[in-house]
């Protein structure tokens, strides 16, 4: 019996009995992986891969031994988690996809919050996303309905129905859009352990690795160790009058529960869980593949909550370098064989006030006056509107702005004239798209990194859920007006500090390759595709095969 333990001296999060699990499986005759494992490291940007990339020696070095692809691309505009997700394993573009956002408005929805959540389901009455600051977070049902095409989990099972597709993520948003509308299992955090969805299968070890993350929870956790390379990034830079971010090393009170998603321990504890998925479903021993869809939240939060360029999140991605690597060697010794994609949902970029001092002097926050409630009140006045209501709603300063439904169509017209009007003035708009105009448009071809700014806007827009209009902001604007405790930096731009993640193939024996030329997301699914038997219909998928393989021979063949 061997114990795993994930995060030293802090819990034994499995015991794993190697002989026990060690099947003798011999390699699919077509040389299909038994198991292949999709992993999104959220806000895990081509910057901090290569910012970093020396210093691996555990799961990611693994990773960066196989084929490389340092430049893939997010490529589309609205570069949030929910979009990013939808093109892993789907292959197609958000707008396609219909995950045009994390969040985005329907005025004709029937109940009065008009904020729907890209992963919950609207139409059960009675719920409500409510606000997209977690602690007034409404009472919805977490669903993927609104992805609108299947996953490859999904389509694996109509070649082989024996195949389990299944899904483990710190957020609902990524297990849902990774595995789809019918993972068998699927598993995200909710506040105080995992949970699954409604009516969805539970893993009879589920109680209990709860239980045991609820006592490790309890407890205190000491500050984590600064490696030597992590020194020079452990500076404190002031945000406001009492607030800093730059030197914490992911010590918790008793009873942390609400600060542990921004620590790598996280990601451990999603690591730990998917490898009980392995171990007690079998997952890889049987017949046809499998797949593992994994979504790794603790990058995210720990750039959201103290940017990227601090100790914090040098520590991250060393605990996170370890912790896939335990997560490897568990799967191992369990005799797997294998295929793993890692890749990210989108990158991210540092806090503005760090970023003035590190030779990015024109880094800023966004004006707090501009969104869609000051906006509408400028342009009220200047059409001589009358009315309470507002004319102008969004859910935040850049991306999908709507027009109130309750004015005429000739007022309507005149409303988004004219706010697009302002808007563009703002000194720090980029550049405002019509929704009229994206919506004739084709999807985008060519070479991503050269798609133009509508070219990006276009490959998350949807018709049906799309704004009036879309806003862009300057490069290195940062749409967070005043920096919050946990909230201090962000993503979501079309720039490409927020559009290039890596994407690494790795297999055992697999040969090493870098291919630095830009390649996409949306590639992913299709390469899978290919290798594990599965075929899809021409046009179904934006991306293309990628050739994995290195030599002579040709995976997508
Ligand atoms: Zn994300």
């Amino acid at each position: 019996m061997r114990v795993i333990k994930y995060v030293t001296g802090f819990i034994a999060f499995i015991a794993i009995s190697a002989a026990a699990n060690a099947e003798n499986h011999s390699e699919d005759k077509a040389g299909r992986p038994k198991l292949v494992i999709a992993v999104s490291v959220d806000q895990f940007s081509s910057d901090l891969f290569s910012e970093y990339r020396s210093t691996f020696t555990g799961g990611l070095k693994r990773l960066a031994s196989g084929a490389v692809f340092p430049s893939g691309y997010q490529g589309h505009a609205a570069t949030e988690t929910c979009p990013g997700h939808a093109t892993i394993m789907t292959g197609v573009h958000p707008g396609r996809a219909g995950i045009i956002a994390n969040n985005w408005i329907d005025l004709g929805v029937k109940r009065d919050d008009k904020t729907i959540y890209c992963a919950e389901d609207e139409r059960i009455e009675g719920t409500s996303f409510g606000s997209i600051t977690a602690a007034t977070q409404g009472d919805y049902v977490a669903s993927a309905w609104h992805l609108l095409v299947p996953t490859l989990g999904e389509r694996l099972k109509t070649l082989s129905p024996d195949s389990r597709n299944m899904a483990v993520a710190g957020k609902d948003r990524s297990a849902l859009m990774m595995g789809g509308n019918t993972p068998d299992m699927i598993f995200w955090w909710r506040g105080e352990g995992f949970e699954t969805k409604q009516g969805g299968l539970m893993l009879p070890a589920l109680a209990k690795f709860n239980a045991d993350l609820k006592t490790m929870l309890a407890r205190p956790r000491a500050p984590m160790a600064v490696p030597a390379h992590c020194e020079a990034r452990n500076r404190a830079i002031p945000l406001g009058t009492e607030n800093a971010v730059g030197t914490y090393r992911f010590q918790r009170p008793e009873n942390g529960a609400r600060i542990f998603r921004a620590s790598p321990d996280f990601d451990a504890a999603i690591l730990a869980l998917a490898a009980k998925m392995v171990q007690d479903e079998r997952l890889g021993t049987f017949e046809f593949t499998d797949v593992l869809n994994i979504g790794l939240s603790a990058t995210d939060y720990v750039g959201h909550a103290f940017g990227t360029g601090g100790v914090e999140m040098c520590i991250n991605l060393s605990e996170l370098d370890k912790n896939l690597g335990q997560f490897f060697d568990v799967l191992d010794e369990m005799g797997r064989d294998y295929l793993v994609v890692l890749t990210a949902d989108h990158g991210g970029h540092d806090l503005p006030e760090r970023l003035q001092q590190q030779g990015a002097p024109k880094a800023q926050r966004v004006d707090a006056k501009l969104n869609a409630k000051d906006i509408g009140v400028q342009v009220k006045q200047a059409l001589s509107l009358t009315g309470e209501d507002p004319v102008l709603y969004a859910d935040s300063p850049f991306g999908d702005y709507y027009v109130s439904l309750a004015l005429d169509a000739d007022t309507r017209a005149r409303v988004k004239a004219e706010a697009i009007k302002q808007i563009r003035n703002h000194p720090q708009v980029h550049a405002v798209f019509d929704g009229a105009d994206l919506a004739a448009m084709p999807m985008p071809q060519g070479p991503v990194q050269e798609w133009t700014m509508k070219e990006r806007a276009r490959a998350s827009f949807h018709p049906d859920r799309s704004g009036d209009f879309i806003v862009l902001l300057k490069k290195s604007v940062t749409p967070i007006a005043t920096a919050m405790r946990g909230y201090v930096a962000t993503h979501g731009s079309p720039w490409e500090y927020d559009r290039r993640v890596p994407i690494l193939f790795w297999r055992n024996g697999m040969s090493h390759f870098e291919q630095p030329l830009a390649v996409q997301t949306v590639d992913i699914a299709p390469t899978l595709a290919t290798i594990i038997g599965l075929d899809v219909p021409q046009g179904e998928f934006d991306g293309r095969c990628l050739d994995i393989d290195g030599g002579v021979e040709d995976s997508c063949q």
